[in-house]
């Protein structure tokens, strides 16, 4: 089994989101912060650590 890594959870529907769906990565305040599609929803969200 291939293990898939996850960045977090949609806010919206709780899907996971892997980072193929990452859009954008980008610092703010010394943080990683990250822009992803959900592949769920397809709205574009901060996905919540998990
Ligand atoms: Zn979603």
């Amino acid at each position: 089994m291939k293990r898939v890594p996850t960045l977090g959870r949609c806010p919206n529907c709780e899907g996971t989101i892997t980072r193929d769906y990452v859009l954008i990565e980008y610092e703010s305040r010394g943080q990683t912060a990250r822009f992803a599609e959900c592949p769920d929803c397809r709205d574009v969200v901060h996905p919540s650590a998990e």
